[in-house]
């Protein structure tokens, strides 16, 4: 069975161009967005706009959710109007958002209730991978259902994973996002110290580019620093999220601890610019 009608809830960053480019490759396309703003990025589009999430999940055979954390996902699901009020049956909910297995576990036992699926599969990659269609995605699950949605993944990325059952896929993106964390702090450290010995951030960027540790990471927020530009594309108050939730599964190891720590000290002043403005409150 070709799936064709797709819902999207979340048009934040990430949202507007994944869903884009599932218009992009024709598909079916209904949208919901808590606020109204970001629908302006759809004028121009064939696109169907619900006002509840339940009215999009009663109208489209799948519903992909890509919203800030675990709170979000509460509401979108469990509110008012929320996806597990629809009287819907044999739907699928993809719920692509960085949270916790704890919050996938008890959405997939309710909508299984109802007689629908769930599948978590957050992403590795920003907005450079989400507009290219570059992702990678990492999905907890049944195989089966997993199965039916690989055309809907090779839209959006350029590798699908299922890599267990419901809640692995989120534990993996909170593996994933620990060893971000850690890059972004020792690449901000290294910059520091080196500026300190008199050494230009550009010559040593230019080193580390070159060199084994050199990687798309580095390179993009390398040159952030450079450019003293910290405009959110991966907010900073969202690795303070996933670092917790991390460490609420149980990750407690002196790196994630530190970054945990780093990163929630920055949080009041930097949360809204990107996560390598942790640039700005380091000292040696
Ligand atoms: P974002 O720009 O902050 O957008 C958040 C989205 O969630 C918005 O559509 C927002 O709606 C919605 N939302 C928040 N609270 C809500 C609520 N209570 N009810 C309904 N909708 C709610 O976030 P993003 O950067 O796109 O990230 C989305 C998810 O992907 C997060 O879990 C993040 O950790 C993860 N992620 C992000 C990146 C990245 O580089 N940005 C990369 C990989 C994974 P409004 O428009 O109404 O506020």
């Amino acid at each position: 069975m070709n799936l064709t009608k797709i819902g999207w809830i979340g048009l934040g960053k990430m949202g507007v161009p994944m869903a884009q480019n599932l218009l992009n490759a024709n598909f079916d396309l209904s949208l919901y967005n808590r606020s109204k703003k970001a629908l302006a990025n759809f004028e121009d589009r064939k696109v169907t706009i619900f006002d509840t999430p339940k009215a999009l999940l009663t109208a489209c055979e799948v519903v992909i959710v890509m919203i800030s954390d675990d709170q979000a996902v509460n509401e979108v699901f469990c509110g008012e109007n929320g996806l597990l009020s629809a009287e819907a049956k044999g739907k699928i909910v993809i719920n692509m958002s960085t949270v916790s297995a704890e919050i996938s576990r008890k959405m997939a036992a309710l909508l299984n209730e109802n007689g629908n699926e769930y599948i978590d599969a957050p992403v590795s990659g920003s907005l450079k991978q989400a507009t290219e269609g570059t992702l990678v995605i990492m999905a907890g699950g049944n195989a089966e259902v997993f199965d039916q949605l690989i055309p809907i993944f090779n839209c959006l990325g350029k590798l699908a994973l299922r890599v267990g059952e419901i809640g692995a896929g989120n534990s993996a993106k909170l593996a994933i996002n620990a060893l971000l964390s850690f890059h972004a702090l020792g690449l901000a450290e290294a910059i520091k110290f080196a500026t300190e010995k008199g050494i230009e951030p550009s010559t040593l960027l230019e080193l580390i580019n070159n060199s084994a540790l050199g990687n798309p990471f580095m390179k993009i927020k390398g040159d952030a620093i450079l450019q003293d530009n910290y405009d959110a594309v991966f907010a900073l108050k969202h690795i303070v999220k996933d670092l917790q939730l991390a460490k609420d599964a149980g990750i407690n190891s002196p790196l994630a601890n530190t970054a945990l720590q780093a990163f929630t000290n920055a949080q009041s002043e930097l949360g809204e610019e990107d996560i390598i403005s942790i640039y700005k409150k380091l000292s040696l």
